[in-house]
């Protein structure tokens, strides 16, 4: 666990304080006066002087009127991500602490439903583009997805002081920026940059379950969040029935399943700590006797062979939760997802018992809804187990949807014959 040293946010150098001038195509003017949150490198049509992460730069139309203003990222194809469209923001601590209050806002209810851990600001979708802010309980973690954060970070840190309560937080970058370590000045992955964490593995509670996640080498930020309303849907499905959670991470799917009365699940993953840290969140909730009623097992497999192999044996399921990690990042593996998405489908089938139910989720953002669900039907109906679709649905309230490629996380809940 590293502290990020006082010294260290002091000498990140501040954001220029000039701003980059752009002209855009008319398609991305429209687009920017829709409000779609980024601008796109080949979209720019005059650019007087090279740029710097975290520069501000504001965009004219062809009558030289405001559009926006956003971080500017010469490292990305998405050269601008905008703060403000419409017209011209000062952009500051006070700016920061407006877009962080109005993102607590939305989510004021949680607390008071048993969570305390849940997204605080979801990028683009809250107004501020590349940077996601956990909370777990009283530890924020801060995930930045470009380096035209870096500049703005310690305003940005000031402004979350002024108006969140936190023990701690937590700087996690993402995989790209991790790559660009000359654009951190010194700033590392993991490290604490406000207050301290006295221990990664950080308590908090969803919907009434205690859960324990690993913010400092977990995936993501240590939880998937977006999953909370399909996991409680998935409890008021699992009574008496015997469960798999396919890609089951930390148990999340898994333990709501118990909660609900499942006597039987078995989570299979791939990686052996994550189930470490399933079983450590049925320990957390041995309190509750439908959790501590039922056996929970763990498999750390590959999921296509396992899910073969529980066909061989024979071993059948009344409830199947598939959740795979995103399979098409980019546009040429669209193709290979859909067919994953239909193998999965098939195996899933095969292993669970008649009149069964199968949950599925799709957290591929190039893959449409649409496609998803139709993909997953014709591979079911495909070897005489057809779908009864009775609920489709998408992400937790605290992932907002602002512009279309926000949605990404869909999932469908079908009756199988
Ligand atoms: N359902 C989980 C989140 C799943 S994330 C939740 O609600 O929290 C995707 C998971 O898939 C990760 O835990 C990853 O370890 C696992 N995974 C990736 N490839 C896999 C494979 N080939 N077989 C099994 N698990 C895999």
């Amino acid at each position: 666990m590293t502290i990020a040293p006082a010294e260290l946010l002091a000498h990140i150098p501040p954001p220029s304080g000039r701003r980059l001038a752009l002209r855009v195509t008319p398609a991305a003017q429209r687009a920017l006066r829709q409000g779609h949150p980024w601008l796109f490198e080949q979209a720019i049509t005059d650019q007087r002087e090279p740029g710097r992460p975290g520069d501000l730069a504001v965009i004219f139309d062809d009558q030289r009127r405001f559009l926006a203003i956003g971080l500017y990222d010469p490292t990305s194809v998405i050269r601008v991500r905008i703060l403000h469209h419409g017209a011209p923001a000062a952009i500051n601590q006070a700016w920061f602490a407006a877009q962080l209050t109005a993102a607590a806002a939305r989510r004021a209810d949680l607390p008071t439903q048993g969570t305390t851990g849940y997204r605080l600001v979801h990028g683009e979708n809250d107004g501020l583009p590349g940077l996601v802010i956990d909370r777990y309980d009283a530890i924020l973690v801060l995930k930045v997805y470009t380096a035209a954060w870096i500049p703005h970070l310690p305003t940005l840190l000031a402004a979350l002081a002024e108006v969140m309560t936190a023990q701690g937080v937590v700087l996690r970058l993402s995989r790209e920026m991790r790559r660009q370590p000359a654009l951190l000045y010194g700033l590392e992955d993991a490290m604490t940059l406000a207050g301290d964490l006295p221990n990664p593995a950080v308590r908090f509670t969803e919907n009434g379950l205690c859960f324990e996640a690993d913010v400092l080498r977990g995936q993501k930020t240590g939880f998937f969040f977006d999953q909370r309303e399909n996991r409680a849907a998935v409890a008021g499905l699992a009574a008496g029935r015997r469960t798999l959670n396919v890609f089951a991470y930390t148990g999340g799917f898994s333990l709501y399943a118990a909660s609900g009365g499942a006597p039987e699940v078995l989570s299979l993953d791939i990686s052996a700590p994550a189930l470490a840290a399933a079983v450590r969140n049925f320990e957390l909730n041995q309190h509750l006797p439908a959790v501590a009623a039922a056996t929970h097992t763990v498999l750390a497999a590959d999921a296509f062979d396992a899910l073969a192999a529980l066909r061989e044996r024979r071993q059948r399921f009344d409830l199947v939760i598939v959740d795979p990690p995103a399979l098409a990042k980019q546009e040429r593996e669209i193709e290979g997802a859909v067919r994953a998405y239909q193998r999965l489908t098939r195996l899933s089938v095969d292993v669970l018992a008649p009149a069964g139910t199968l949950v599925m989720a799709s957290c591929s953002s190039r893959v449409s809804a649409a496609d998803f669900f139709a993909a997953v039907e014709q591979a079911a109906a495909e070897v005489d187990r057809p779908l009864h679709i009775f609920a489709r649905s998408g992400h937790a309230l605290d992932h907002p949807i602002a512009f279309a490629e926000g949605a990404y996380l869909k999932c469908l809940f079908a009756a199988v014959r």
